[in-house]
């Protein structure tokens, strides 16, 4: 057991790496090849652990354990409520596990250990109570067609899942993917994201502590050109859920069609946050903020464009900036952090790019706008002004602390700006008038409309994208839909031999 201690740790205790191979079939294993890849941590730039690295051949293993496991054990089988108390179980130990795992999360992430604790923990532990309560509530329908037949449908699993994760919230992916998946009587092979494959692999070990099937979960981090190609190519793959950038999910899926796997994407935005004259301006000077800089800004659904009534335009903006300007950076362990560093020194970089893009094209960069410190991946909150629709900071997820301000001055003008991007995923308006709220919400085009608040998560609320930003929904009864078929069943009621 390898013990990395955070620096200055004052938040819940040293973070403890127990889980570092793979998990295939209820056992630990080391990858086939016999390699690993060292996992970074973010705040300091040194290497956590070393982690087993699954490719094609431990990919192969695991997708027969889940397939034997689907097709001959007993967890589709089994009844229903004891599938849903399994699972309540897995929630009774990450609660008594929570400082553990909020602290692994923020080490490997480099999340503050504050918000892993308080938000990702509690909304992916609400996430698996709600699909253990849809467990034994899963049923089809009777159907009135016509002629004398009983008509009525089931809704099966849809089989072994791939599911393939990112590392923005590693902890509460699993949630939204192992949730609807295990409700459903399904079976899965997960690849966690290369950058944070720690607290998974602690999730599927307290997994089988439940008493979840051998076979059930199995858990395989790798690279995505390796592993993760291998789970999408698997012929004994159903289905695949995945979440990430929209690079990846086409080539996901040209590489699916060739069998007809299942695909649910979960993908980027460039999410418009609209501010009218008439809002109430506290609270959405406090939206503008947590919504781009919640996460370090990397969030599928951050509020990256900020369009602002022109009327109240300058005021409103030198408040947003102040707030940037006081939030607190540095050291993820500390109580007090707001802002942790950056996933990887990719991402990192990748924002910088984006930052001096803005100013090349002609932004006004009023805060922030460069490296925090000189050791980790930190970036300074940063706000554009004077952002036209056409700069790359305007148009580009950039998936980092960098909010983009634009003016607007009627609301037909705003909706097709607002909607002029090839993302469709989130969006909020921010006004007093309820007949304005509720028009803009509904001509925005954008899988959720958030009205005078700003990245409210519930796991009975279904989430996912318009256009370029994915297809399918997590969360709420329509996150069940894609890991179900639905059968058909037609039964003559002639009395025998009058057929
Ligand atoms: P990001 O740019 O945010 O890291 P990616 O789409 O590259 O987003 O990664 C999200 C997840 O997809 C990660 O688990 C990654 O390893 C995986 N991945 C990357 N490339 C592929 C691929 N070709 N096939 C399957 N999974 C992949």
């Amino acid at each position: 057991m390898a013990t990395a201690t955070p620096p200055a740790s004052r938040g819940p205790g040293p973070a403890q790496v127990r889980q570092t191979q793979l998990f295939i079939d209820g056992q630990w294993v080391p990858a086939r090849s016999g390699r690993t890849f060292a996992t970074v941590n973010p705040a300091t730039e040194e290497p956590i652990a070393d982690v087993a690295e699954g490719d094609a051949a431990d990919i192969e293993a695991a997708v027969k354990a889940a397939r034997a496991a689907f097709d001959e054990g007993p967890w589709p089988r089994m009844d229903a409520r004891e599938r849903g108390r399994l699972m309540h179980r897995l929630c009774d130990l990450i609660e008594a596990e929570i400082d553990d795992l909020a602290a692994l999360e923020s080490l490997d992430n480099g999340k503050p250990v504050a918000d892993a604790r308080a938000i990702d923990i509690p909304l992916a532990v609400q996430c698996l109570r709600y699909y253990a309560g849809w467990a034994d509530k899963i049923q089809g329908s009777t159907i009135p067609i016509n002629g004398n037949y009983h008509c009525y449908t089931r809704r099966e699993p849809v089989g072994v899942v791939g599911q393939v994760i990112p590392w923005n919230f590693p902890i509460l992916m699993v949630a939204w993917k192992w949730g609807p998946a295990l409700a459903a009587g399904c079976t899965i092979v997960m690849k966690p994201a290369e950058q944070t494959p720690l607290t998974c692999l602690r999730l599927a070990r307290l997994a089988q502590k439940a008493g979840i099937p051998d076979g059930v979960i199995n858990v395989v981090p790798g690279y995505g050109p390796t592993a993760g190609a291998a789970l999408v190519n698997h012929p004994g793959i159903d289905k695949i859920a995945f979440t990430g950038s929209g690079e990846t999910a086409r080539i996901i899926m040209r590489q699916a069609a060739t069998s007809l796997k299942r695909l649910t994407f979960e993908l980027g935005g460039k999410s418009p946050n609209i501010v009218f004259a008439d809002a109430d301006l506290d609270a959405a000077v406090a939206g503008a903020h947590v919504g781009i800089h919640l996460n370090q800004g990397q969030c599928c659904c951050a509020g990256s464009r900020l369009f602002v009534e022109d009327s109240i335009h300058d005021a409103f903006v030198e408040r947003v900036v102040e707030l940037s300007r006081k939030r607190r950076v540095g050291d993820p362990f500390h109580p007090d952090t707001e802002q942790g560093p950056q996933v990887d020194k990719a991402q990192f970089d990748k924002i910088l790019g984006f930052i001096e893009a803005g100013k090349r094209e002609g932004a006004t960069c009023a805060t922030g706008g460069k490296r925090h410190g000189t050791k980790g991946f930190f970036i300074e909150p940063t706000v554009f002004t004077n952002v036209s629709d056409s700069m790359s900071i305007a148009r580009e997820e950039i998936f980092g602390p960098v909010l983009s301000v634009l003016r607007f001055k009627d609301s037909d003008e705003l909706i097709r700006r607002a909607n002029a991007t090839d993302f469709g995923l989130a969006a909020a308006v921010w006004t007093r008038d309820v007949a304005r709220a509720h028009d803009v919400a509904r001509r925005l085009r954008a899988g959720t409309v958030w009205v005078n608040c700003y990245d409210v998560f519930d796991a009975a609320a279904p989430f996912g994208g318009f256009k370029q930003s994915g297809f399918g929904r997590e969360l709420g009864e329509r996150g069940l839909d894609p890991y179900l078929e639905t059968k058909t069943v037609t039964v003559s009621l002639a009395p025998p031999g009058r057929g």
